[in-house]
């Protein structure tokens, strides 16, 4: 790539990483909302002010308490995934980047505190920190499954600021990545606009 581009992407800025953690359960999780009981994936935070905390503890480099934790329960749609009767279950929260701080007791005392009684259903877990993330993906820098803040100033102009960040200064070289707008979280929206791109280029085209 040219220096000037280069010099583009060397400024460009990773967010917060995660802690995750994959559960085998020897039962669906007990939540107290019934709602909770049949959802696929959820939101655990309590109030909005707990919410708001959490992540502002976590911008400003440190650990929260009470994190946000994000729960997804598979084998509650999917029964191939355990055993009958038996569950998974993965959640993460979110951490400073590159953090190594083990957060599987904050993240269970958020579980059980809206589910009493899921520790026991514990039968093994597996934990992920945010360098053992970037290991298994080099994609995820810092443990950031979002592949790089993702804030006013850096939403449409990731990773560089041009008309069409989707190209490079390569002839028929373009990004897909969620390091492109609108960036991670949108089930591959990025994709469908580096495509739009490289449909409109002439160098396709031709
Ligand atoms: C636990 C978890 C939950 C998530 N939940 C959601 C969700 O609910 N909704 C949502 O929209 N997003 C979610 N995401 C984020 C989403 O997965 C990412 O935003 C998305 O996968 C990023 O796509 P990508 O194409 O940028 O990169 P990736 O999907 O990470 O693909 C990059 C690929 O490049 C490979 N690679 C990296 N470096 C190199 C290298 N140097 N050489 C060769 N190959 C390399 C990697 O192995 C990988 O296959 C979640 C992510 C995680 C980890």
């Amino acid at each position: 790539m040219p220096p000037g581009y280069r010099r583009q992407l060397e400024g460009y800025r990773y967010g917060p990483g995660v802690f995750k953690v994959d559960y085998a359960l020897s039962g669906p999780v007990p939540w107290q909302a019934e709602a909770c009981r049949h959802a696929g994936t959820v939101h655990l935070g309590g109030t909005l002010p707990e919410i708001a905390a959490a992540e502002r503890a976590v911008h400003q480099g440190q650990h929260a308490e009470r994190p946000f934790v994000l729960v997804a329960q598979q084998s509650l749609f999917d029964p191939s995934r355990a055993p009958a009767g038996q569950h998974t279950l993965w959640a993460y929260c979110h951490v400073p980047n590159g953090s190594t701080v083990d957060c599987t007791a904050a993240i269970e005392a958020q579980i059980e505190r809206f589910a009493p009684g899921f520790r026991d259903l514990v039968l093994a877990r597996r934990t992920t920190n945010t360098v053992e993330l970037e290991t298994y993906n080099p994609n995820y820098v810092g443990g950031d499954i979002n592949n790089g803040v993702q804030d006013l100033r850096q939403l449409w102009t990731r990773p560089t600021l041009q008309r069409s960040p989707y190209s490079t200064p390569l002839p028929g070289v373009y990004l897909c990545s969620s390091a492109t707008p609108p960036g991670g979280g949108v089930h591959g929206m990025c994709g469908y606009h580096a495509a739009q791109a490289a449909l409109k280029s002439p160098t396709i085209i031709g």
